[in-house]
């Protein structure tokens, strides 16, 4: 490529603002690769100190992956938790990262050289809506969920949830979801998540932009809605930069099951992994194993104890129980530490994944084209797993609820996980949108356009 051919990310300067939890940093690392390879100059603002051991270990390794990166790392002010009316830690943390933005005004101002855009959390719209126009630089926000739920998001300050005509949330152009798969958080008044709807989702207007880790072959119909101004008039451009792509940095150190996946059959395997912020009870780990051993597949299984993985320190067999790991031991591989997600969902022996459909893995799946079942636990999960359901790519079992409220029998799980592993359609299905995918993410592919689009706007401060 001659100089003159240089895509205008050589003058462009873009600060990324993550939030809390690995659902949300995953991406923006991801997005801030991408960035890279489209010649932009990048500042990353780090909140310290991090929730999650995870989160720390992952910046460490991605600024040691990209040095000339800057990172802006910021203390922030502790949060009364009574203030913010939760006792989940990601929550408090997005809600202390809020109130305490201004710190970083004048750091963000020095830069050299100076900003051509933001582009921050979801969480942090209002906050950063301040700064930015102190800043005077656009303001994106890279939404870390799937179009529909942006669809929701941009919708409900709209929505009278007093309206007695029935069960559904009718979102204009969209269709309709259940108030029953509303984020569980929604629906509890005077929280952070509640807030952040009601009040941040009706300033979206001011934003300059929404970049959001979706692609055409999930959601196409939805993006075309949002972006013709039928779901709520006046919303900025929605750009699809999905999938965003897993990248080397994320390789966790320590053991990989991928040794052991090598030795076996195509497909063989079945995958059940919930993120990083999902414990499940140990009622719901031994149903989980006993679903495991049944289903008459091998299977890899991540455990988690604890929401937060400092806290996470009893040993596998001490989590499932000694006994129930002897028989899990012949028939599977169980481990309760990070594994590298994507690596494993790549792999030929991989053909179903048991997922709580955090919209990363949802993502991860599609790119790799392995059928799921959903099995949402909290947050925006369910309408994640109606999603995957609708376009056909994985199964819901509805009347499961949602995890952290009931326990699923190890039989019916075995059952379900049986159909999965031999649906025709589901896998065929899956296949088609990873071929969807991988041409999204080719060269002068929809992922490169968006990028360029973007930062063309950037670069005249758009
Ligand atoms: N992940 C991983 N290894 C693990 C657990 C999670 O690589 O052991 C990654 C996963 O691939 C995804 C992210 O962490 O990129 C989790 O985000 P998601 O939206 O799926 O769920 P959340 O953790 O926010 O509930
Ligand atoms: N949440 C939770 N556990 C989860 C996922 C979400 O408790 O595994 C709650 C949490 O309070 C969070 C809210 O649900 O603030 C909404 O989650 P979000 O849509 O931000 O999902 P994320 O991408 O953070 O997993």
């Amino acid at each position: 490529m001659s100089t003159s051919d240089q895509p205008s990310g050589d003058l462009t300067h873009v600060a990324l603002f993550p939030s809390a939890g690995m659902g949300h940093l995953v991406p923006f690392l991801r997005l801030a690769a991408a960035l890279l390879r489209h010649h932009c100059k990048l500042t990353l603002i780090t909140s310290h100190p991090a929730v999650s051991s995870a989160e720390s270990q992952l910046i460490s390794r991605f600024l040691s992956a990209f040095p000339q990166i800057t990172e802006l790392k910021f203390h922030i002010v502790p949060l009364d938790p009574l203030v913010a009316n939760s006792d989940d830690p990601f929550f408090l943390q997005f809600e202390a990262i809020r109130r305490s933005v201004h710190l970083i005004t004048s750091p963000l101002s020095a830069l050299c050289p100076p900003l051509s855009a933001l582009v921050c959390d979801v969480s942090l719209i209002s906050s950063a809506l301040v700064l930015s126009a102190t800043l005077k630089i656009p303001n994106y926000v890279l939404f870390t969920s799937s179009a529909i739920m942006f669809s929701l998001f941009a919708y409900y300050p709209f929505v009278k949830m007093s309206d007695p005509s029935g069960d559904l949330i009718h979102i204009p152009a969209i269709g309709s979801i259940p108030k029953t798969s509303l984020p569980p958080p929604l629906l509890v008044d005077n929280s952070i998540f509640k807030k952040i709807f009601t009040q941040d989702g009706r300033r979206i207007k001011e934003l300059n932009g929404v970049l959001i880790n979706a692609m055409d072959a999930m959601e196409g119909d939805t993006l075309n809605a949002l972006n013709s101004g039928k779901v709520v008039d006046g919303l900025p451009p929605v750009v699809p930069i999905g999938p965003l792509l897993p990248c080397e940095f994320e390789n966790p150190e320590g053991k990989s099951p991928i040794k052991w996946l090598e030795k076996l059959p195509p497909r063989s395997v079945v995958f059940a992994s919930f993120g990083s912020r999902t414990a499940a009870s140990r009622e719901q780990i031994k149903e989980i194993g006993i679903g495991l051993a049944s289903s008459g597949y091998k299977f890899l299984w991540i455990v988690k104890d604890k929401v937060v993985d400092k806290e996470d320190r009893e040993g596998v067999e001490g989590v499932v129980g000694e006994e129930l790991m002897e028989k899990l031991k012949e028939k599977g591989m169980v481990l309760k530490e990070w594994v590298n997600q994507e690596e494993i969902l790549g792999h030929r022996a991989v053909g179903g994944f048991v997922s709580h459909c955090g919209w990363n893995s949802v993502i991860e799946a599609a790119l790799k084209g392995v059928p799921v079942l959903a099995w949402p636990q909290n947050g925006d999960q369910m309408i994640n797993a109606g999603l995957v359901a609708e376009k056909g790519v994985g199964m819901w079992v509805e009347k499961w609820g949602w995890g952290h409220k009931c326990v699923v029998k190890g039989e019916e799980l075995g059952g379900r996980i049986k159909e999965l592993m031999e649906s025709d359609g589901l896998r065929a299905r899956a296949a088609e949108v990873k071929e969807e995918a991988a041409k999204a993410v080719a060269v002068g592919g929809s992922c490169d356009r968006a990028f360029e689009w973007l930062i063309g706007r950037w670069s005249k401060g758009i």
